[in-house]
């Protein structure tokens, strides 16, 4: 689902707590960063998603709209992925903020 920004490496760790924030750090490299959403404004009532409450440890982030974590990839392309919350069906833009590069 999601890769990270300097290696593109997709084992991704959530270091955090949705009551905090979603900070993230990439196995590979060890970058640190924040996967966000921001409201498109649109509403998909169509498409039939089946999304749990994530593990703890899995990439996470919180619907732009209500908070909720039962979020699903609706689509991703190279430029923008779209996610679909599972509870308010809000779309939502995942953006990626408070990047700090690692070492490697
Ligand atoms: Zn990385
Ligand atoms: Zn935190
Ligand atoms: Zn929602």
């Amino acid at each position: 689902m999601i890769a990270c920004p300097k290696c593109g490496g997709k084992e991704i760790v959530y270091s955090c707590e949705p009551k905090c924030c979603f900070n993230h750090v990439c196995a590979d490299c060890r970058s640190t960063f924040e996967l966000n959403t921001v409201k498109t404004g649109q509403f998909d009532h169509q498409t039939a998603i089946s999304a749990e409450e994530p593990d703890s440890s899995d990439p996470t982030t919180g619907c732009a709209d209500c908070g909720s974590l039962r979020m699903a990839v609706l689509s991703s392309g190279p430029d923008e992925t779209l996610l679909l919350c599972a509870k308010c069906r809000a779309v939502s833009k995942l953006v990626i903020e408070e990047f700090v590069p690692g070492n490697f």
